[in-house]
């Protein structure tokens, strides 16, 4: 390499102009949290969303944030608190996912703040980078991990994840949860019958049925497993619950799907226990889907196509 070249290579303008190439928004800040550098991504970034400063050199980073958290923005008081951390030298480094939604997209960004020294004097490289890609995809599979492939409402881990959450929501506010544990009745003689495909059609036409019957945000129906179906009621007393689930045994009849050889009648019937419990340090929420699978078997017991409960 010829010695001009070498003096190109390390010069600020060749350096700066590497930066500018970046994607990522970057600032460096001295210990007071004041910008001494900005790259072109950073620039543009700020004109985008309406932070049209003459000039951010000189600017001090950590009162723009301590201004928007006075202002509530949660995330800038993390992100102020996490800054304070690094230049304290109580953190290493810091690392923030956080959404920055605009009016017309969702965005997701990380903050990354690394700290150098140069010729003994601390500085922090602020970078921000947008992941919004990778959080796209990241909600897109979490969402299909929680749905049921056959009928497209929520599967077993979802309503295991709600009934968990909601088990711990209830219990701090000493609210009751109740679950039906929907059962179809016969539902091997109309798969024999009709074959496996009308016993999928079957399914999914049920799957659609239930979401009329859990409206509220405490509540969440889902496919159980095989031609098992649940709905929690989470803040619902007992009866409420049982009214509705009467309209959805009904509801389930007048889909009219033939079921020819059940002896209970020859369309398409379901069995239903309905349990309820108040959540405490005593209970867990296995004790709820037992109580309500117990009382599905003395449904089926008593002659299928009804709901057994327990006040
Ligand atoms: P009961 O009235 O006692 O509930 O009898 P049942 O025939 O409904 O219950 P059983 O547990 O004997 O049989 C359930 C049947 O559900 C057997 C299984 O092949 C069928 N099944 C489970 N999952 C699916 C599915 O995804 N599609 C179809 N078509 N059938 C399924
Ligand atoms: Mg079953
Ligand atoms: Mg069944």
């Amino acid at each position: 390499m010829g010695g001009e070249e070498f003096s190109l290579i390390s010069s600020y303008k060749f350096l700066k102009s590497v930066l500018d190439t970046m994607t990522e928004h970057i600032a460096v800040i001295d210990q007071k949290a004041t910008i001494q550098f900005i790259n072109r991504s950073w620039i543009i970034f700020g004109q985008n969303n309406n932070l049209t400063k003459t000039s951010w050199k000189g600017v001090n980073y950590l009162k723009i944030c301590d201004e928007s958290a006075a202002m509530g923005d949660e995330l800038s008081l993390i992100a102020a608190e996490g800054i304070r951390k690094v230049i304290k030298s109580e953190e290493e480094s810091f690392y923030f996912e956080y959404p920055c939604h605009s009016p017309d997209e969702k965005r997701w960004f990380i903050m990354r703040v690394t700290p150098f020294l140069l010729e003994n004097i601390p500085y922090y490289v602020i970078a921000h980078q947008n992941i919004t890609e990778r959080k796209i995809a990241e909600e897109k599979v979490f969402n299909l991990s929680r749905m049921d492939g056959l009928t497209d409402i929520p599967n077993r881990r979802y309503f295991d994840e709600f009934l968990n959450n909601e088990w711990k929501r209830c219990a701090r506010l000493k609210l009751p949860i109740a679950l039906a544990i929907i059962d179809i009745d016969h539902f091997k003689l109309l798969n024999d019958t009709y074959g496996h495909q009308a016993g999928d059609e079957c399914l999914r036409k049920v799957g659609a049925l239930l979401k009329n019957f859990a409206h509220r945000p405490g509540d969440l129906y889902a496919r159980y497993g095989g031609e098992e179906f649940a709905i929690i009621f989470a803040n619902t007393p007992i009866n409420n619950a049982l009214e509705i689930i009467h309209k959805l045994l009904d509801a389930i009849r007048l889909l009219n799907i033939p079921n020819q050889e059940s002896p209970v009648m020859p369309i398409l019937t379901a069995s239903i226990g309905l349990a309820t419990l108040y959540p405490d340090t005593q209970t867990h929420e296995k004790d709820l889907i037992k109580a309500a699978d117990t009382l599905l078997y003395s449904a089926k017991e008593r002659g299928r196509n009804q709901v057994v409960y327990k006040l």
